[in-house]
Order: C-alpha cells, then sequence, then structure tokens
C-alpha cells in the first residue's frame, strides 16, 4: 500500500496522523455496489464506523444509503447530502431530541428497538403531524430449529425486540396512525468472518418473515443489518473483503416475498482497509526480557486494541529500505503509546526490523473504528489526516 513516495511525503509530515486511501475506498464501493446491484439490494453506510468529512463524502457521492445510532449522526447524513429517504436510524435509546430531529427530515426508517420506544415515537410522531416509518429490530438470537416465532428463552441482550414481544408490538402499531410498520431489521455483530453465521441469520429472517406473513403483513423491507467482518492480518492481500460471496448468500438463503427489498448496512467492510494510522518511533527500550517501541500515536487515536484486545497488523516503513528488499534484523518488540494506562499497547511480540526513534511505523486496517473514537485524554491534539491525493 505504500510505496516510495508515500513513504518518502510521510517523512514530512509531523506524526501521528490518519492516513486515508480513498481510491482504494472507492474501488471498495464499486465492488460492494456491483456485487449488491446484481440482486437489487440496498445498501446503507454505518456512519458510527467513521465519520471523516472527505471518507463521507465519496460514500455519499457514490449513491448508498446511511444507516445512523444517534441525532448527530442523522443531522450529518443529511448535512453531507444523503437523501433522507436512503436514512436509518437504529439504536436502543434514541432520545426524544434524536427522534424528533429524524422526523423532521422525514427519514427512511426507525429500527425500532422496544415496546416502549414505539410508544414515544407514536406520541412525538402523531404531535408533529408526520407518520413515522419503523422497522422492528429483531433479535434473533435464537436456535432456529427449536425455538419457533415466540420464545421466552432468549440471551439477556440490550440490543432489539424479543420475540415474545412481537405481539405486543403489532397491538402498538395498530394503535397510532401515526406509526407505519414497513419491515424488519437485524444486526447480528460486527466482524464476522464465518459467512455461515449470515447463512443462518437468513434462516431466522426467513422464519420472522412468515410470521409477519401469516398475520397479514405484507412487510416491504428486510433489514438484515451489517457486520461483514475485514481481513486484518493480511490487508495487503486481501483489500476488498470478498462481496461477491456475501450478498450470494443472501440471494441464495433469504426468501423474498412478492418485491421485498433487502437492505444492508455496511460499516466496517467499506472503510477498514483504507486507513491506517502513520506513528513514529519515539524511544525504544531494550530490556532483558522485553524490548518496547513507544509511539507517539496511543489509544487516544486508536483505540481498538485497548478496547477490544483487537489485533492490527503494525508494520515499519521505510523508504530507503524500500527497493532493496532486505529489512535488516528482525527484533520483536511490544509496542505502545504513551499514553498513562498499561492497556496502551498495539501489539505484544510483534516482530519488526530493528528500529529506531524516527522511524515510522504504519498501523494498518484502522479506517473503521478508529479516528472516530479517538479522544482528548491526557488532552492529546486532535486528530490530523492526511488523503492520496494530498501527497501522490
Ligand atoms: C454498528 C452497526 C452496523 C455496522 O456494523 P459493521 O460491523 O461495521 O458492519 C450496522 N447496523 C447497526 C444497527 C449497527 O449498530
Amino acid at each position: 500500500m505504500f510505496n516510495k513516495d508515500i513513504v518518502t511525503a510521510f517523512e514530512q509530515k509531523e506524526t501521528p496522523f490518519f492516513y486515508y486511501d480513498l481510491a482504494l475506498l472507492q474501488a471498495t464501493l464499486d465492488r460492494a455496489l456491483t456485487e449488491a446491484n446484481k440482486y437489487g439490494f440496498h445498501i446503507h453506510y454505518a456512519l458510527k464506523a467513521n465519520f471523516n468529512e472527505r471518507v463521507l463524502r465519496v460514500i455519499q457521492e457514490s449513491g448508498i444509503g446511511a444507516d445512523c445510532v444517534s441525532g448527530n449522526e442523522v443531522l450529518k447524513a443529511v448535512e453531507v447530502g444523503f437523501a433522507p429517504e436512503k436514512i436509518v436510524f437504529a439504536g436502543v435509546g434514541k432520545a426524544d431530541k434524536e427522534i424528533l430531529a429524524a422526523l423532521d427530515h422525514n427519514i427512511f426508517a426507525f429500527n425500532v428497538e422496544s415496546v416502549q420506544e414505539l410508544h414515544v415515537i407514536g406520541d412525538l410522531a402523531k404531535r408533529a403531524g408526520k407518520v413515522a416509518k419503523i422497522a422492528l429490530r429483531i433479535n434473533p438470537n435464537v436456535d432456529a430449529q427449536t425455538h419457533k416465532y415466540i420464545t421466552t428463552g432468549l440471551d439477556e441482550n440490550k440490543f432489539g425486540i424479543k420475540t415474545w414481544e412481537l405481539s405486543d408490538c403489532l397491538d402498538t402499531i395498530k394503535s397510532f396512525d401515526s406509526l407505519e410498520l414497513i419491515g424488519l431489521h437485524f444486526h447480528v455483530g460486527s466482524q464476522v468472518v464465518d459467512l455461515n453465521v449470515f447463512k443462518s441469520l437468513c434462516v431466522k429472517v426467513n422464519e420472522f418473515n412468515n410470521w409477519f406473513d401469516e398475520r397479514g403483513y405484507r412487510l416491504k423491507v428486510l433489514n438484515v443489518g451489517g457486520g461483514l467482518g475485514v481481513n486484518y492480518t493480511d490487508p495487503d492481500g486481501e483489500p476488498i473483503v470478498d462481496f461477491k460471496r456475501y450478498f450470494e448468500i443472501f440471494d441464495q438463503f433469504l426468501e423474498r416475498k412478492g418485491h421485498q427489498e433487502v437492505h444492508f448496512e455496511l460499516g466496517r467492510a467499506l472503510v477498514s482497509q483504507c486507513g491506517s494510522l502513520i506513528s513514529r518511533v519515539l524511544y525504544v527500550k531494550n530490556g532483558i526480557k522485553k524490548n518496547f517501541i513507544i509511539l507517539d500515536a496511543g489509544m487516544t487515536e486508536l483505540m481498538r486494541p485497548a478496547l477490544y484486545q483487537a489485533y492490527h497488523k503494525i508494520e515499519r516503513l521505510s523508504s530507503e529500505q524500500h527497493n532493496e528488499g532486505g529489512v535488516g534484523m528482525l527484533t520483536h518488540y511490544d509496542v505502545v503509546g504513551p499514553i498513562c494506562e498499561s492497556t496502551d499497547c498495539f501489539g505484544k511480540e510483534v516482530e519488526l526490523p530493528e528500529s529506531k526513534r524516527g522511524d515510522l511505523i504504519a498501523i494498518r486496517t484502522a479506517g473503521a473504528y478508529g479516528e472516530v473514537m479517538a479522544s482528548r485524554y491526557n488532552l492529546r491534539n486532535e486528530i490530523r489526516y492526511v488523503y492520496n491525493d494530498e501527497i501522490a
């Protein structure tokens, strides 16, 4: 990903910063759209993965929709130019103000997570003289073979509506002229790399879809959420995820009734690989048991390792050794940040060329859930970013 010219340009820059390759982002979007369009599938981008201004703009211009999880994300999506009829609003704790903002913009759908939320949205919409379009977010976390439609045996989970609450939901929706049920929504998790999970999801969606159909509901929308995982260990080997297989699975296993639309909410799969965190080595500490590289970037720039013990590939960048193939002696380092927390560590026992103060380090696959989680802890500087077209 980083040729000699790019590394030379990085050497002139103050670190740390996020580097975004908007060309790779564009290629990723193109591939996703090509594969989704084969089946008439609709894609929404989950803004929470990355709402960097230019990243958002490229995504908006591709024509896909937006998936928001806060009122501010809805407002941001509208501001950037996403068509309101392509915006969905999910989240387990929507505040009144956020609901009103979304109603005001006539968004495509609220993904509703509880009976109580239906009442709140119903009341607010009524007072605003609006009809809120609703997709019920169902927690499908049941064994489809043994638990059909109605069950009391669901896992504890703050997200989604439990299957035994569905009748209650329908009664509530019926009692409000200001609510219109348009579909069902699911989101099983994130960084899903075993595509069989999506086959199981399809099986469950089909069951719920039948349940509603049997009760006379002709639902327009099946929203199967996001969660498609990316390759953190080999970002150069797999810069774009296998959208072909992903969408094929839904085409093959999801039973659509009539003209039912299928919607997806992809975050990570669209933006992860186009971003890297670029940092410099501040200090090298060679110990008896461990060697440490201390970077000028930390958990304040990329929190995933500290928060989820997430793995990110770490590389040393060098314009000098780039053409020679050789990287010199390899050493094992714990690669850590400067923040006063022991969890501020990007990787343990990372094999790297012998490094020195001033060397550039790239932390890869940082385009999703990176910059958006940056904080000012330790009164750190605001995060900086550099785009590929600024240095090419
Ligand atoms: C976070 C989120 C997504 C996107 O998840 P990814 O793993 O980034 O694809 C989609 N839908 C909802 C409701 C979410 O909360």
